[in-house]
């Protein structure tokens, strides 16, 4: 019997359910903690996604650009297969039904920071991600090759002669183990090991630490994107105020009221967001807060900036005429587990894809609207492999014959430990990093280790950031002489 058992796909953002549609006519088995897309960093996304369809655009443009913002850390050969594929991938998108916004019967097309030309293409203004999550979701509802089960957390890895067979599922506290011809983890980043994070509450790196548990390879985990202006209401997942903002007209001040980019930067308040973060994490710091002043602007709020607008206006704060606090916030993880161009880890049997993969394709720093992209291209690759991909069932299945082992994640921090957690992540592991700064963060987390996964996973995250010595990238080591001597000059874009 060939190819009964279903690829077993963990995670429906938009990498998970790419892949499983691309899968046809294999059969699916997607399992995700939230029902349809909810709850997935997909879903908040508000940019857009870049591809080279313009008139005076083009592929090796595109690819350019990644590769600045990467600081030529990037895996060459990935990038090119993105830029490649992004025209076609948004046209598929299209057919999925999903209407990017147009004028005059022409896509229109937005710029954002790193970007030579304008690129990046949007559905519902800033609805972007929640317009392409939707959509996906539908298809996958419809699709008859797929079964969707939600509501389920998956924290254990089925491994069988060293090869991973299947996962154990944590069903409202009853454990289920499920077999597969394969196994893809498609379950997002880490924002949530952060005090502060524009990603949702479950994105808090679960599936990564699991595959590290059970002997997969990571790449480059010390590479986390901070986004510079989260509004700053409290901890855990804030809102994001998007750039754009700055890009009409408002203006970052520290608590005494001086302008927090000042001369730092040709761009100022523009400048590449590695930059910004970093200079609006200092301020903050030395400072005690942080604001984005948009008053008086001449904008039509509830038009150009209806999200921004409602997350503000929730917490009292009315950006018309008050000031928007914000902070740094962890937002994108560059790293991840290591993956080949089509998504196979370096376990057999377990593929990975989306913001947990690390194929290297954003280098050092992402992109923006690079992301969407990623999971859209390497999610339709990745499924479209294990379509061809030949398991013989009964090899596979439970009953035969190997040696089976169970890699469980094992319990997770709560409470005080967590917010420890956190709070030590936030200083050490923050915009701007230091050797004495990683190390204490790594002894403060040692007893946790032993506690909890996630504590496992920050110490792997500290103890890239302290191997990496010199900066590059999002990776700001402030004991970098050589790299303090240029404070800017070699800052990606
Ligand atoms: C506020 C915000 C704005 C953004 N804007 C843009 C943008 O404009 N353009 C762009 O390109 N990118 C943007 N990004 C980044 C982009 O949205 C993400 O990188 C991308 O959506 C990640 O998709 P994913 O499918 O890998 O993960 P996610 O979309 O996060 O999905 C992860 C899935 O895994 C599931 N899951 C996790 N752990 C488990 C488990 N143990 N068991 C079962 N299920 C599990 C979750 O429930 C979820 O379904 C933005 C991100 C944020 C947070």
């Amino acid at each position: 019997m060939i190819g009964d058992l279903p690829v077993i796909v963990v995670g429906s953002g938009v990498a998970g359910l790419c892949t499983a549609l691309a899968a046809a006519p294999k059969p699916v088995l997607l399992l995700s903690r939230d029902p349809d897309a909810v709850g997935s960093a997909s879903m908040l996304a508000q940019g857009g996604i870049a591809a080279a369809l313009d008139r005076g655009d083009s592929i090796q443009a595109h690819v350019a650009d990644t590769l600045r913002a990467g600081a030529s850390h990037n895996d060459t050969h990935c990038v090119h297969l993105l830029a490649a594929a992004a025209p076609s991938s948004i046209r598929w998108l299209q057919s999925m039904g999903v209407a990017f916004d147009q004028d005059g019967g022409r896509l229109q097309f937005g710029r954002e920071g790193g970007h030579g030309v304008a690129r990046i293409v949007h559905a519902g203004g800033d609805a972007t991600g929640q317009r392409v999550t939707t959509a996906l979701a539908a298809a996958v509802a419809a699709a008859t090759h797929v079964q969707w089960r939600s509501d389920v957390d998956v924290d254990g890895l089925v491994l069988r002669d060293g090869c991973v067979a299947g996962v154990r599922v944590d069903n409202g506290g009853r454990s289920e183990t499920l077999f597969g011809s394969g196994v893809v983890l498609a379950t997002g980043g880490i924002g949530a090991l952060f005090p502060s994070t524009t990603n949702p509450p479950g994105a808090n790196g679960a599936g990564l630490a699991l595959a590290l548990a059970a002997g997969a390879a990571p790449r480059d985990l010390e590479f986390v994107q901070f986004h510079p202006t989260a509004l700053d209401v409290g901890v855990g997942s804030l809102s994001l105020v998007t750039e754009a903002l700055r890009g009409a007209g408002a203006r970052l001040r520290d608590a005494t009221g001086r302008l927090v980019m000042g001369d730092a930067h040709p761009l100022g308040d523009l400048a590449p967001r590695d930059i910004v973060a970093r200079r609006v994490w200092q301020a903050r710091r030395d400072t005690g807060a942080v604001t984005l002043d948009a008053r008086g602007l001449d904008i039509d709020w509830a038009q150009a900036f209806p999200t921004v607008l409602a997350a503000c206006l929730q917490h009292g704060i009315d950006p018309r005429w008050m000031l928007i606090p914000v902070t740094a916030a962890a937002h994108f993880h560059m790293g991840g587990l290591h993956t080949d161009d089509i998504g196979r880890t370096t376990l057999p049997g377990l593929h990975a894809v989306g913001e947990i993969a690390c194929s290297g394709v954003h280098g050092a720093n992402r992109l923006a609207s690079n992301s969407l992209l990623e999971c859209v291209v390497f999610g339709r690759r990745l499924g479209a492999s294990l379509a061809t991909q030949h398991t013989d069932a009964i090899a596979a299945s439970e009953g035969a014959a190997g040696t089976l082992e169970l890699v469980s994640r094992g319990p997770g921090l709560e409470g005080e430990a967590l917010q420890l957690l956190r709070d030590t992540m936030g200083h050490a592991a923050s915009p701007v990093r230091t050797a004495k700064a990683l190390l204490e963060a790594s002894e403060t987390l040692a007893p946790l280790a032993r506690l909890g996964w996630d504590a496992r996973l920050g110490q792997s995250i500290l103890a890239c950031a302290y191997r990496r010595q010199t900066s590059l990238g999002t990776h700001w080591r402030a004991d970098d002489a050589q790299r303090r001597a240029l404070p800017l000059k070699n800052a990606t874009t």
